[in-house]
């Protein structure tokens, strides 16, 4: 043991041995509660059976077949159940093994569409700041988290990005949702006719922004008006729900609560729910007749892509999903946790912010509630609040602020749909120890 390369070093990392309902147990025998569903992904908890039992029958079939030779039933049937249930347009699907991968091959489609339909000149992509939208290259290049991107600066495709939809910090006193929600919106306008619009290939954003900003999301009317600006300048609209997606937000698709459809989402974590590695690209009929009457060769891929096994288990995840009418669950059990969060941190000196939708929930931690002054970020409080509750036995998502200051450290909760009163209370009671340290932080 000892050869593996963890992200962390320094840190020496308990064993997982296995996982029960919303719990994973150590080797020592030691429970967590996973109030994040690790980075917003087992969402059906840690045994489901009847995703476990796809997965062996699907091993006693065919494991695997290279998807330049083959299709296979479990792809064939899973791509069915999405498009049902897609936002309207929504066509195909191009499955991957996880997020970044989900955003490469969202970047090169839109490229490739415009090529197909022989504008070459379209390339450029529009992102947002305090956005992320994976490691890869391509997905770190739109990514707007400059913690993340400083150290590769030297290798990133050049993108421009835009301030986000932020209504904590960028609201103006008196103005209301939907009059901030046009303001960010326009955002994307100016920044297409600073670039030229026949040179903009697509907009790319978080519906609900995850782990950089901790569950921001749209305010009123902003995608809509996203959604126009697009259209009018013919950029293709491409919605990131690798977070926010699958069900996490209240409806399957983050955007339906927007009423937006986008002409390609990303989806993943939650799409395996960490039975298998599984991402997807989904995108209109427009676009995909666009390549299927042009070159017909969508020039990308991947060795692992709609592999059966991955596609298995996306399949038993969704089906169990819809029949148990989870996404219902995930609304009534928001509430819940919300209203036990705002009673317990309404009122928290160093809790500027609750924010979210469905179980999708981050607190934003302030050095001052009244100014929102952030904490220095050399106190790493994200860290240590991440450290404090897990030594407890919960895990959360810690994220720290931004380097510019124009966010505070924040807690992300994303717990599984299963969850039941006695982990919400398990949560909030251990967050509030976690959170003790913050008084003695705050005088130093
Ligand atoms: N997009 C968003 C919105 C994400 O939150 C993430 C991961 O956290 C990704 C993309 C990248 O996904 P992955 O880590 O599976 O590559």
């Amino acid at each position: 043991m000892g050869h593996v390369f963890p992200r962390h070093t320094k840190s020496k990392l308990p064993t997982a041995v296995a996982g029960d309902g919303c719990y994973i147990f150590d080797q020592n025998g030691k429970r967590y509660l996973d109030a994040c569903c690790g980075a917003a992904v087992s969402c059906l908890g840690h045994s489901d059976q009847i995703v476990q039992e796809a997965i062996k029958s699907q091993t006693d079939k065919l494991s695997f077949a290279h998807s330049g030779f083959f299709t296979s039933e479990p792809a064939e049937a899973l791509a069915d159940l999405l498009i049902a249930n897609a936002p309207e347009g929504i066509d195909r699907v191009y499955f991957v093994s996880g997020g970044s991968e989900a955003v490469e091959a969202a970047l090169k489609l839109a490229r490739q569409y415009h090529l197909e339909r022989g504008d070459d000149q379209r390339s450029h992509v529009i992102a947002r700041w305090q956005s992320y939208h994976g490691n890869t290259i391509g997905a770190l290049s739109a990514g707007g988290n400059k913690w993340r991107r400083e150290p590769f600066m030297p290798m990133l495709v050049p993108m421009s990005h835009i301030d986000p939809c932020y209504p904590y910090r960028d609201q103006y006193e008196g103005e209301s949702d939907e009059a901030y929600g046009l303001r960010a919106a326009n955002r994307l306008e100016a920044e297409i006719l600073k670039i030229g619009a026949e040179s903009v290939s697509a907009f790319i954003c978080e519906p609900v922004v995850g782990a950089t900003m901790g569950a921001v999301a749209a305010a009123p009317g902003y995608l809509k008006r996203i959604r126009e600006i697009c259209d009018q300048y013919g950029v293709l609209l491409i919605l990131d729900e690798v977070m926010c997606g699958m069900g996490r937000t209240g409806t399957l698709f983050a955007c339906e609560h927007d009423e937006v459809a986008p002409d390609i989402v990303c989806i993943a974590k939650g799409l395996g729910a960490g039975y298998q590695p599984i991402g997807a690209m989904l995108c209109s009929k427009g676009i995909y007749s666009a390549i299927e009457n042009g070159s017909g060769f969508f020039q990308h891929g991947h060795t692992y892509q709609a592999h059966p096994m991955a596609c298995a288990a996306g399949l038993a995840v969704l089906t169990s999903m819809l029949e148990r009418d989870l996404i219902t669950n995930v609304r009534h059990r928001s509430e819940q946790l919300m209203n036990a969060l705002t009673d317990t941190f309404g009122q928290h000196p160093h809790v500027g912010d609750i924010r979210g939708r469905g179980l999708f929930i981050a607190l934003e931690l302030v050095k001052d509630r009244d100014t929102k002054e952030p904490f220095d970020p050399a106190l790493v409080i994200h860290a240590r609040i991440k450290k404090a509750a897990f030594e407890l036995g919960l895990m959360c998502y810690p994220m720290p602020g931004t380097i510019d200051g124009k966010n505070g450290d924040h807690i992300l909760l994303a717990p599984p749909f299963i969850i039941e009163d006695q982990h919400i209370d398990e949560i909030v009671d251990k967050l509030s120890q976690s959170f003790s340290m913050l008084d003695e932080l705050a005088v130093t």
